[in-house]
Protein backbone atom coordinates (compact mmCIF):
# COMPACT_ATOMS: atom_id res chain seq x y z
CA UNK A 1 0.00 0.00 0.00
CA UNK A 2 1.03 3.53 -1.04
CA UNK A 3 1.23 6.60 1.74
CA UNK A 4 -1.23 8.30 0.01
CA UNK A 5 -3.46 5.03 -0.13
CA UNK A 6 -2.85 4.30 3.36
CA UNK A 7 -3.68 8.36 4.24
CA UNK A 8 -6.35 8.85 1.71
CA UNK A 9 -4.56 11.72 0.63
CA UNK A 10 -3.77 12.28 -3.02
CA UNK A 11 -1.09 10.57 -5.02
CA UNK A 12 1.75 12.46 -6.29
CA UNK A 13 1.74 13.41 -9.61
CA UNK A 14 2.78 10.40 -12.34
CA UNK A 15 1.89 8.00 -8.80
CA UNK A 16 5.08 8.19 -6.58
CA UNK A 17 6.88 10.92 -5.12
CA UNK A 18 10.81 11.16 -5.89
CA UNK A 19 13.01 11.51 -3.37
CA UNK A 20 16.47 12.40 -5.59
CA UNK A 21 18.46 13.31 -1.81
CA UNK A 22 21.55 10.88 -1.48
CA UNK A 23 24.39 10.66 0.28
CA UNK A 24 27.46 12.15 -0.67
CA UNK A 25 29.59 9.85 -3.24
CA UNK A 26 33.29 9.66 -2.91
CA UNK A 27 35.59 11.94 -5.81
CA UNK A 28 33.42 15.09 -5.71
CA UNK A 29 36.06 17.24 -5.50
CA UNK A 30 37.46 15.95 -8.70
CA UNK A 31 34.35 16.57 -10.94
CA UNK A 32 33.79 19.43 -13.33
CA UNK A 33 31.66 22.11 -11.15
CA UNK A 34 28.97 23.96 -12.19
CA UNK A 35 27.58 27.07 -10.80
CA UNK A 36 23.25 27.43 -10.08
CA UNK A 37 21.79 30.55 -10.89
CA UNK A 38 18.89 31.17 -8.20
CA UNK A 39 16.68 29.57 -10.24
CA UNK A 40 18.17 26.76 -11.21
CA UNK A 41 19.01 26.00 -7.29
CA UNK A 42 15.27 26.09 -6.58
CA UNK A 43 14.96 23.71 -9.25
CA UNK A 44 17.33 21.51 -7.88
CA UNK A 45 16.22 21.42 -4.00
CA UNK A 46 12.66 20.62 -5.47
CA UNK A 47 14.00 17.86 -7.21
CA UNK A 48 15.57 16.83 -4.55
CA UNK A 49 12.12 17.03 -1.86
CA UNK A 50 9.82 15.30 -4.87
CA UNK A 51 8.27 18.89 -5.28
CA UNK A 52 8.88 18.02 -8.93
CA UNK A 53 7.68 14.96 -9.13
CA UNK A 54 8.23 12.71 -11.76
CA UNK A 55 10.82 14.63 -12.88
CA UNK A 56 14.21 13.29 -11.22
CA UNK A 57 16.39 15.57 -12.71
CA UNK A 58 16.91 18.89 -15.64
CA UNK A 59 14.80 17.92 -18.46
CA UNK A 60 16.20 15.89 -21.63
CA UNK A 61 15.32 17.26 -24.97
CA UNK A 62 12.60 15.06 -25.58
CA UNK A 63 10.46 15.90 -22.52
CA UNK A 64 11.66 19.59 -22.83
CA UNK A 65 10.23 19.63 -26.36
CA UNK A 66 7.24 18.24 -25.91
CA UNK A 67 6.65 20.34 -22.44
CA UNK A 68 7.42 23.48 -24.72
CA UNK A 69 5.05 22.32 -27.75
CA UNK A 70 1.90 20.28 -25.75
CA UNK A 71 2.39 20.83 -22.32
CA UNK A 72 3.14 17.61 -21.36
CA UNK A 73 5.75 15.40 -20.88
CA UNK A 74 7.49 12.83 -23.26
CA UNK A 75 5.36 9.80 -21.77
CA UNK A 76 2.01 12.29 -21.92
CA UNK A 77 1.83 12.90 -18.21
CA UNK A 78 0.90 16.78 -18.33
CA UNK A 79 3.69 19.65 -17.18
CA UNK A 80 3.48 23.06 -17.92
CA UNK A 81 7.21 24.81 -17.45
CA UNK A 82 10.77 23.71 -18.69
CA UNK A 83 12.86 22.58 -15.59
CA UNK A 84 16.09 22.66 -17.36
CA UNK A 85 19.96 23.52 -16.48
CA UNK A 86 21.67 26.06 -18.91
CA UNK A 87 25.51 25.64 -19.57
CA UNK A 88 28.07 27.17 -21.91
CA UNK A 89 29.57 23.97 -23.21
CA UNK A 90 28.68 19.73 -23.21
CA UNK A 91 30.80 18.70 -20.07
CA UNK A 92 33.93 15.86 -20.75
CA UNK A 93 32.29 13.49 -17.67
CA UNK A 94 29.49 11.57 -17.30
CA UNK A 95 28.86 13.11 -14.44
CA UNK A 96 29.54 16.61 -13.25
CA UNK A 97 29.25 18.49 -9.82
CA UNK A 98 26.08 21.18 -9.28
CA UNK A 99 26.93 23.90 -6.92
CA UNK A 100 25.48 26.65 -5.77
CA UNK A 101 26.73 30.25 -6.05
CA UNK A 102 29.62 30.40 -3.47
CA UNK A 103 30.88 27.26 -4.68
CA UNK A 104 29.82 24.97 -2.88
CA UNK A 105 28.82 21.05 -4.36
CA UNK A 106 25.44 20.28 -3.56
CA UNK A 107 24.72 17.60 -6.02
CA UNK A 108 26.12 15.68 -8.44
CA UNK A 109 24.55 15.35 -12.40
CA UNK A 110 24.59 12.02 -14.20
CA UNK A 111 25.18 13.47 -17.92
CA UNK A 112 22.45 12.53 -20.02
CA UNK A 113 22.88 14.96 -23.05
CA UNK A 114 23.22 18.46 -23.85
CA UNK A 115 21.35 20.12 -26.07
CA UNK A 116 20.83 23.32 -28.24
CA UNK A 117 17.20 25.23 -27.56
CA UNK A 118 15.56 27.96 -29.22
CA UNK A 119 15.01 30.95 -26.59
CA UNK A 120 12.93 33.18 -28.62
CA UNK A 121 10.45 29.46 -29.29
CA UNK A 122 10.80 28.87 -25.80
CA UNK A 123 9.52 32.38 -24.47
CA UNK A 124 6.57 32.76 -26.96
CA UNK A 125 5.31 29.48 -26.44
CA UNK A 126 5.80 29.42 -22.44
CA UNK A 127 5.59 33.05 -22.04
CA UNK A 128 3.42 34.49 -24.54
CA UNK A 129 5.54 36.78 -25.42
CA UNK A 130 9.05 37.36 -26.46
CA UNK A 131 9.57 41.08 -24.87
CA UNK A 132 12.62 41.36 -22.68
CA UNK A 133 10.49 43.64 -20.33
CA UNK A 134 8.94 40.58 -19.02
CA UNK A 135 11.06 39.29 -16.47
CA UNK A 136 10.99 35.27 -17.27
CA UNK A 137 11.79 36.29 -20.33
CA UNK A 138 14.64 38.51 -19.63
CA UNK A 139 16.33 35.25 -17.55
CA UNK A 140 15.81 33.18 -20.51
CA UNK A 141 17.23 35.35 -22.81
CA UNK A 142 19.92 35.91 -20.33
CA UNK A 143 20.53 32.32 -19.62
CA UNK A 144 23.70 29.75 -21.35
CA UNK A 145 23.26 28.33 -24.66
CA UNK A 146 22.55 24.90 -23.91
CA UNK A 147 20.50 22.64 -21.78
CA UNK A 148 22.37 19.84 -19.72
CA UNK A 149 20.13 17.19 -19.29
CA UNK A 150 20.35 13.95 -16.36
CA UNK A 151 19.32 12.72 -13.21
CA UNK A 152 20.50 14.49 -9.79
CA UNK A 153 21.12 12.63 -6.13
CA UNK A 154 21.35 16.35 -3.89
CA UNK A 155 23.62 15.27 -1.19
CA UNK A 156 23.72 19.17 0.55
CA UNK A 157 20.50 21.03 1.08
CA UNK A 158 20.75 24.44 0.01
CA UNK A 159 19.89 26.26 4.09
CA UNK A 160 16.62 27.26 3.97
CA UNK A 161 15.58 31.10 4.29
CA UNK A 162 12.74 30.49 6.73
CA UNK A 163 13.53 26.72 8.51
CA UNK A 164 10.59 26.74 10.45
CA UNK A 165 8.25 27.09 7.39
CA UNK A 166 11.22 24.28 5.25
CA UNK A 167 8.44 21.68 4.77
CA UNK A 168 9.34 19.03 1.67
CA UNK A 169 6.26 17.07 0.65
CA UNK A 170 7.04 13.99 2.48
CA UNK A 171 6.36 16.23 5.39
CA UNK A 172 3.35 18.16 4.55
CA UNK A 173 1.61 15.09 3.83
CA UNK A 174 2.50 13.71 6.89
CA UNK A 175 0.82 16.59 8.94
CA UNK A 176 -2.21 16.57 6.45
CA UNK A 177 -2.49 12.67 7.68
CA UNK A 178 -1.55 13.43 11.28
CA UNK A 179 -4.23 15.77 11.63
CA UNK A 180 -6.71 13.76 9.53
CA UNK A 181 -7.52 15.80 6.84
CA UNK A 182 -8.25 14.38 3.16
CA UNK A 183 -9.07 17.19 0.60
CA UNK A 184 -6.34 20.08 1.41
CA UNK A 185 -6.57 23.47 -0.38
CA UNK A 186 -3.07 24.88 -1.27
CA UNK A 187 -2.77 28.66 -1.75
CA UNK A 188 0.23 30.26 -4.19
CA UNK A 189 0.85 33.66 -2.67
CA UNK A 190 3.96 36.35 -3.30
CA UNK A 191 2.47 39.16 -1.85
CA UNK A 192 1.14 39.76 1.56
CA UNK A 193 -2.22 38.58 2.24
CA UNK A 194 -4.48 41.49 2.84
CA UNK A 195 -8.38 40.63 3.65
CA UNK A 196 -9.31 39.30 -0.01
CA UNK A 197 -7.15 36.47 0.06
CA UNK A 198 -8.40 36.17 3.64
CA UNK A 199 -11.82 35.84 2.05
CA UNK A 200 -10.48 32.96 -0.55
CA UNK A 201 -8.96 31.05 1.92
CA UNK A 202 -11.66 30.69 4.06
CA UNK A 203 -13.83 30.53 1.51
CA UNK A 204 -12.18 27.36 0.13
CA UNK A 205 -11.63 25.85 3.28
CA UNK A 206 -15.25 26.16 4.20
CA UNK A 207 -15.38 22.80 1.35
CA UNK A 208 -12.52 20.98 2.38
CA UNK A 209 -10.47 19.79 5.64
CA UNK A 210 -7.52 21.88 5.60
CA UNK A 211 -5.45 24.79 3.97
CA UNK A 212 -2.14 24.92 3.38
CA UNK A 213 -1.31 28.84 3.11
CA UNK A 214 2.25 28.05 1.00
CA UNK A 215 3.94 31.32 0.21
CA UNK A 216 6.67 31.05 -2.88
CA UNK A 217 10.10 32.27 -1.17
CA UNK A 218 12.55 31.43 -3.90
CA UNK A 219 13.59 34.38 -6.30
CA UNK A 220 11.15 37.21 -7.02
CA UNK A 221 11.47 40.64 -9.36
CA UNK A 222 12.95 43.10 -6.85
CA UNK A 223 10.32 45.10 -6.37
CA UNK A 224 7.68 42.37 -5.13
CA UNK A 225 7.61 42.62 -0.79
CA UNK A 226 10.57 40.37 0.31
CA UNK A 227 9.53 37.04 1.48
CA UNK A 228 10.80 38.19 4.95
CA UNK A 229 8.19 40.66 5.40
CA UNK A 230 5.31 38.11 3.61
CA UNK A 231 6.01 35.72 6.12
CA UNK A 232 5.22 37.89 9.12
CA UNK A 233 2.09 38.84 7.28
CA UNK A 234 1.51 35.22 7.21
CA UNK A 235 1.95 34.81 10.47
CA UNK A 236 0.30 37.30 12.32
CA UNK A 237 -2.42 36.21 10.01
CA UNK A 238 -2.79 33.04 10.68
CA UNK A 239 -2.31 33.34 14.65
CA UNK A 240 -5.24 35.98 15.03
CA UNK A 241 -7.83 35.04 12.38
CA UNK A 242 -7.38 31.53 11.48
CA UNK A 243 -8.28 27.99 13.19
CA UNK A 244 -4.70 26.92 14.04
CA UNK A 245 -5.95 23.05 13.36
CA UNK A 246 -7.31 24.00 10.12
CA UNK A 247 -4.48 25.91 8.54
CA UNK A 248 -0.43 24.79 7.87
CA UNK A 249 1.56 27.79 6.52
CA UNK A 250 4.78 26.23 4.51
CA UNK A 251 7.21 27.76 2.40
CA UNK A 252 7.18 27.22 -1.39
CA UNK A 253 10.71 27.04 -2.43
CA UNK A 254 10.39 27.58 -6.30
CA UNK A 255 11.48 30.71 -7.36
CA UNK A 256 8.63 33.05 -9.85
CA UNK A 257 8.89 32.58 -13.40
CA UNK A 258 6.37 34.80 -13.99
CA UNK A 259 4.55 33.10 -17.11
CA UNK A 260 0.77 33.21 -15.58
CA UNK A 261 -1.03 30.41 -17.16
CA UNK A 262 1.54 27.63 -17.42
CA UNK A 263 2.59 28.39 -14.49
CA UNK A 264 -0.56 28.00 -12.78
CA UNK A 265 -0.68 24.72 -13.97
CA UNK A 266 3.00 24.01 -12.62
CA UNK A 267 2.14 25.31 -9.24
CA UNK A 268 -1.11 22.97 -9.19
CA UNK A 269 1.28 19.96 -10.34
CA UNK A 270 3.73 20.60 -7.46
CA UNK A 271 0.96 21.53 -4.54
CA UNK A 272 -0.39 17.90 -5.47
CA UNK A 273 3.12 16.54 -4.91
CA UNK A 274 2.77 18.52 -1.20
CA UNK A 275 -0.71 16.57 -0.56
CA UNK A 276 -3.44 19.31 -1.77
CA UNK A 277 -5.97 17.75 -3.78
CA UNK A 278 -7.35 21.40 -4.30
CA UNK A 279 -5.80 24.87 -5.40
CA UNK A 280 -6.91 28.09 -5.42
CA UNK A 281 -6.42 29.97 -8.98
CA UNK A 282 -6.77 34.03 -8.74
CA UNK A 283 -7.57 36.15 -11.13
CA UNK A 284 -4.07 36.65 -13.06
CA UNK A 285 -2.42 33.76 -11.60
CA UNK A 286 1.51 34.28 -11.59
CA UNK A 287 0.96 37.20 -14.11
CA UNK A 288 3.14 40.15 -14.20
CA UNK A 289 2.52 43.63 -16.52
CA UNK A 290 -0.43 43.01 -18.94
CA UNK A 291 0.84 40.08 -20.70
CA UNK A 292 -1.44 37.36 -19.92
CA UNK A 293 -5.53 38.26 -20.02
CA UNK A 294 -7.30 38.07 -16.79
CA UNK A 295 -8.68 34.99 -16.74
CA UNK A 296 -5.76 33.16 -18.97
CA UNK A 297 -4.51 31.23 -16.03
CA UNK A 298 -8.10 29.74 -15.55
CA UNK A 299 -8.87 28.92 -18.75
CA UNK A 300 -5.84 27.10 -19.62
CA UNK A 301 -7.06 24.46 -17.06
CA UNK A 302 -9.42 23.82 -19.60
CA UNK A 303 -6.83 21.74 -21.63
CA UNK A 304 -6.96 19.07 -19.25
CA UNK A 305 -9.02 16.37 -18.60
CA UNK A 306 -9.85 16.65 -15.04
CA UNK A 307 -8.28 13.50 -14.29
CA UNK A 308 -5.14 14.14 -15.84
CA UNK A 309 -4.42 16.73 -13.43
CA UNK A 310 -5.93 15.12 -10.46
CA UNK A 311 -5.44 18.32 -8.46
CA UNK A 312 -8.99 20.47 -8.25
CA UNK A 313 -8.59 24.16 -9.81
CA UNK A 314 -11.03 26.20 -7.45
CA UNK A 315 -11.22 29.65 -9.06
CA UNK A 316 -12.03 32.78 -7.90
CA UNK A 317 -12.82 36.71 -8.45
CA UNK A 318 -10.94 39.43 -6.80
CA UNK A 319 -12.26 40.04 -3.83
CA UNK A 320 -13.34 43.23 -1.60
CA UNK A 321 -15.77 44.53 1.04
CA UNK A 322 -18.72 46.38 0.34
CA UNK A 323 -20.53 48.65 2.25
CA UNK A 324 -23.55 48.15 1.57
CA UNK A 325 -23.34 44.16 1.70
CA UNK A 326 -21.82 44.20 4.59
CA UNK A 327 -19.04 42.05 4.37
CA UNK A 328 -16.26 40.50 1.72
CA UNK A 329 -17.25 40.11 -1.65
CA UNK A 330 -16.86 39.52 -5.16
CA UNK A 331 -18.45 40.43 -8.43
CA UNK A 332 -19.98 36.92 -8.25
CA UNK A 333 -21.84 37.60 -5.24
CA UNK A 334 -22.56 41.27 -4.71
CA UNK A 335 -24.85 43.58 -6.88
CA UNK A 336 -23.23 46.76 -5.86
CA UNK A 337 -21.55 49.37 -7.71
CA UNK A 338 -17.53 50.18 -7.29
CA UNK A 339 -18.24 53.17 -4.87
CA UNK A 340 -19.46 50.69 -2.26
CA UNK A 341 -16.17 48.81 -2.66
CA UNK A 342 -13.22 49.12 -0.79
CA UNK A 343 -10.38 48.50 -2.96
CA UNK A 344 -6.97 49.84 -2.81
CA UNK A 345 -4.37 48.64 -5.62
CA UNK A 346 -0.54 48.13 -4.44
CA UNK A 347 0.74 51.00 -4.98
CA UNK A 348 -1.83 53.13 -3.06
CA UNK A 349 -1.09 50.41 0.22
CA UNK A 350 2.68 51.30 -0.29
CA UNK A 351 1.61 55.13 -0.11
CA UNK A 352 -0.44 54.96 2.68
CA UNK A 353 2.31 53.05 4.52
CA UNK A 354 5.23 55.24 3.73
CA UNK A 355 3.49 57.93 5.06
CA UNK A 356 2.76 55.61 8.23
CA UNK A 357 -0.72 55.59 7.70
CA UNK A 358 -2.85 52.12 8.24
CA UNK A 359 -5.05 51.25 5.33
CA UNK A 360 -8.61 50.89 6.10
CA UNK A 361 -9.34 47.87 8.54
CA UNK A 362 -11.99 46.53 5.79
CA UNK A 363 -9.07 46.47 3.43
CA UNK A 364 -6.24 44.88 5.78
CA UNK A 365 -6.20 43.34 8.98
CA UNK A 366 -4.10 45.85 11.60
CA UNK A 367 -1.57 43.66 12.27
CA UNK A 368 -1.05 42.66 8.59
CA UNK A 369 -0.69 46.62 7.89
CA UNK A 370 1.37 46.97 11.43
CA UNK A 371 4.23 44.58 9.92
CA UNK A 372 3.92 46.12 6.34
CA UNK A 373 4.41 49.51 8.07
CA UNK A 374 7.27 48.70 9.85
CA UNK A 375 9.14 47.06 6.83
CA UNK A 376 8.17 50.25 4.91
CA UNK A 377 9.67 52.83 7.36
CA UNK A 378 12.29 50.76 8.83
ZN1 LIG B 1 -22.48 44.66 -2.10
Amino acid sequence: MTVAEATHLIEPHGGKLVDRSGPRPDGVEKLEQIALTPRELSDLDMLASGALSPLEGFMARHDYERVVDELRLANGVPWALPVCLAVDREPGGDQVALADGAGVPLAVLDVEQAYEYDKEREAERCFRTTDEAHPGVARLYEQKPLYLAGRVTVFERAEPAFPELALDPAQTRATFAERGWRRVVGFQTRNPIHRAHEYLTKGALETVDGLLIHPLVGETKSDDVPAGTRVECYRVLVDNYYPADRVLVAAFPAAMRYAGPREAIWHAICRKNYGCSHFIVGRDHAGVGDYYGTYDAQLIFEEFEPHELGIEPMFFEHAFFCRVCGQMSTPKTCPHGGDDHVFLSGTKVRELLENGQLPPAEFSRPEVAEVLMQAYRG
